[in-house]
């Protein structure tokens, strides 16, 4: 099974989240913010469009890629949940890695906080990784949705409603 960076992030964030989007349920627009990374991207970085290319390596899409220096760009709207985001991106790093490219590195940026926050792979990472693949397989093939996480960051997800909210 291929996996998205989707299913790293959500991992990272909540099993039942997980499991619902790996099974096709969403409800996209009602709470998330869902951030357009390319839309972000063109308006704070309009100058850098051609210096990147757009990757797509087993189930991952990687929007901006620079070849020349193996940096991955990944532009955010604010530095929430930025361990889901961290790890998305490591798992970027590793499928580059696995195709050949050595020693690729990531670059979270945060234009509108003025922040970047590099990200590496270290060999704990890599080790750690192969678990998380293991893992997320064995958690979206279970017959049975997992349980609500009841924590703050639920208010801003989109499947708030379905989750909490009684029919
Ligand atoms: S609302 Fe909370 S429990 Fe439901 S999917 Fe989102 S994060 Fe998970």
């Amino acid at each position: 099974m291929h996996l998205t960076g989707k299913h790293i992030n959500y991992y990272h964030i909540c099993h039942r989240k997980l499991w619902l989007f790996h099974n096709g349920i969403s409800f996209q627009h009602t709470h998330e913010n869902v951030a357009d990374g390319s839309l972000l991207h063109q308006t704070a970085y309009p100058q850098r469009a051609a210096r990147y290319r757009e990757v797509q390596l087993d189930g991952i899409k990687i929007d901006f890629y620079d070849p020349q220096d193996r940096v991955i760009h990944e532009i955010k709207r604010s530095d929430k949940l930025e361990h889901a985001s961290i790890a998305q991106l490591q798992y970027y790093l590793y499928v580059l890695e696995r195709h050949g490219v050595r020693e690729p590195t990531g670059l979270l940026e945060y234009p509108k906080l003025r922040q970047t926050q590099t990200v590496v792979l270290t060999d704990a990472d890599r080790q750690a990784i192969p678990d998380w693949e293991a893992s997320i397989e064995q958690l979206v093939n279970r017959p049975e949705c997992p349980p609500v996480i009841n924590k703050l960051l639920c208010k801003q997800c989109s499947y708030y409603e379905f989750c909490y909210v009684a029919e």
